[in-house]
């Protein structure tokens, strides 16, 4: 194991920068923050690209408005402050691993203009938490003609096209051209499945607004998935019960359908079927960043997420971990070739085994083994019904549904905010969250 000792800072501190402050990240450089941060025993610095943080699970109700982003959204300099880190706004662009240095990209504004130079950053240990983006799998006319909910700003400019369409509509009298606020969501998986949902309880809270010339029904949501069922990897209960409620509210269902081609009027598929929409969205398939393909030398998988260690080391240097979606962490417990899922419980989970183990390592003690442990799957279907399964050592996997599903998916959230801000201040945004969501409309509309 190396030692841990070349500071410039302050000589007698290690410096420990995480990169990527989403759903792993931010957890791991509060707790670090907390602890070493606080009592000067490092320093720890959290770069990340945007300058506020949303837990990413929540972008499809951003996307159809019925969360305000700012609402939820956190301030990465005042929670840094609050938490005894630093944070650095940049985006990762390199890896100088001989000199530990993160390069980092230099800031644009929208009008082009530099906020901050490109620079690099040192480190004594690193942990890459930059999360994931959509798989396009280089199919032709996505990139240029689907939309995505990779980051808050794509879930809002969703959120503002939706709006214009359903005004514009409005203003002229109804629907004019057949399909034209017709909505193409293609992958099958949780989050198009939660933003068919979304979407549906948005255009009837448009029209509940006095946008009334629109009828919800001029609207058709598609939901188009490549396997035969919705949900492949959960049980097939869960998957049923999903497709019933979608049936229930009118989302369309093509299930056994590979999309082969998206242009501007809709989505092809390879049996040859065309479904035309005036939106698409593309929800098929996860990737790391392109930045992460063979940065500094590290293993990397075919989607660029990193090779990692059980102790979420990265597989060619012990002073760099990677978490999260940005991680290929092996999963034996599953079979030889398993990785653990790119989910916010992953990530969660990776968090606090990093913490362990950047603690274990500046006390030259042996690093822990991940092991993942999978509570289940929840899927929301918005205010309709929640579905998913929860996983226990003794009892297997339980599938619930209703109420009580829909307790255990808001505990998710709670979770991570309670890795963030603590009991007290989580129960003082449960009580504001109250009274905020009886002061304002049920919909976003500007
Ligand atoms: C719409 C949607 C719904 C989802 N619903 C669920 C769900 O219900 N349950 C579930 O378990 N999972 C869900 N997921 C998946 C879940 O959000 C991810 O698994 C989880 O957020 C991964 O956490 P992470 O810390 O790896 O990355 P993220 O939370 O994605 O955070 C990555 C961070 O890195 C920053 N970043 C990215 N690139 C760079 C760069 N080059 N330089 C600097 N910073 C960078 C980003 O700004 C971001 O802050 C959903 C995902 C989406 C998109």
């Amino acid at each position: 194991m190396s030692t841990i000792t070349k500071t410039t800072g302050n000589p007698a501190l290690p410096r420990i920068v995480i990169v990527g402050g989403g759903a792993g990240g931010l957890e791991l450089a509060t707790r670090l923050g907390q602890n070493l941060g606080k009592k000067q025993r490092a320093e720890i610095t959290l770069i990340d690209c945007s300058h506020t943080h949303i837990w990413k699970p929540l972008l499809h109700e951003v996307a159809a408005g019925t969360l305000d982003s700012h609402d939820d959204e956190l301030s990465y300099l005042a929670h840094a402050r609050a938490h005894h880190f630093r944070f650095v706004l940049g985006r990762l662009s390199g890896l100088d691993r001989q000199n530990q240095r993160v390069e980092i990209a230099a800031m644009v504004n929208e009008r082009g203009e530099e906020i901050v130079p490109a620079r690099s950053q040192a480190y004594d240990i690193l942990v890459i938490a930059i999360g994931s983006i959509c798989n396009d799998f280089g199919i032709a006319g996505v990139a240029e003609h689907c939309q995505f909910l990779d980051t808050t700003e794509q879930a809002e400019l969703f959120q503002q096209h939706l709006l214009e369409a359903y005004l514009r509509a409005h203003a002229q009298g109804g629907v004019r051209n057949q399909g034209e606020l017709d909505i193409a969501i293609v992958g099958g998986g949780a989050t198009g499945i939660e933003l068919s949902a979304q979407l549906h309880q948005a255009t009837l809270l448009l029209s509940a607004y006095g946008l009334d010339n629109v009828k919800p029904s001029d609207i058709k949501l598609h939901l188009i998935e490549a396997s035969p069922t919705l949900l492949p990897e959960l049980p097939a209960r869960m998957s049923e019960a999903t497709v019933a409620q979608l049936k229930a509210i009118g989302v369309n269902l093509y299930l056994g359908e590979r999309v082969v081609e998206v242009n501007e009027a809709g989505v092809k598929t390879q049996s040859g079927l065309f479904i035309p929409a005036a939106t698409r969205v593309w929800a098929a398939g996860i990737k790391a960043p392109d930045c992460l393909r063979g940065i500094g030398g590290l293993e990397s998988n075919r989607i660029n997420q990193l090779l990692v260690r059980r102790s979420l080391q990265t597989t060619l240097d012990e002073d760099i971990y990677a978490i999260g979606d940005c991680a290929a962490c092996p999963w034996p417990e599953k079979g030889p070739q398993a990785s653990v899922p790119p989910r916010a419980q992953s990530a969660h989970q990776m968090a606090s085994l990093a913490y362990e183990n950047i603690l274990r390592r500046l006390n030259r003690q042996e690093q822990k083994d991940y092991v993942y442990t999978d509570y289940g799957s929840l899927v929301s279907l918005g205010k309709y019904s929640t579905v998913g399964n929860l996983m226990g050592n003794l009892m297997g996997s339980v599938m619930i549904e209703g109420a009580i599903a829909r307790l255990v998916y808001l505990s998710l959230y709670k979770m991570h905010q309670m890795a963030l801000f603590g009991p007290f201040r989580v129960a003082l945004l449960v009580i504001s969250n109250f009274f905020r969501s009886r002061l304002r409309p049920k919909i976003k509309l500007h």
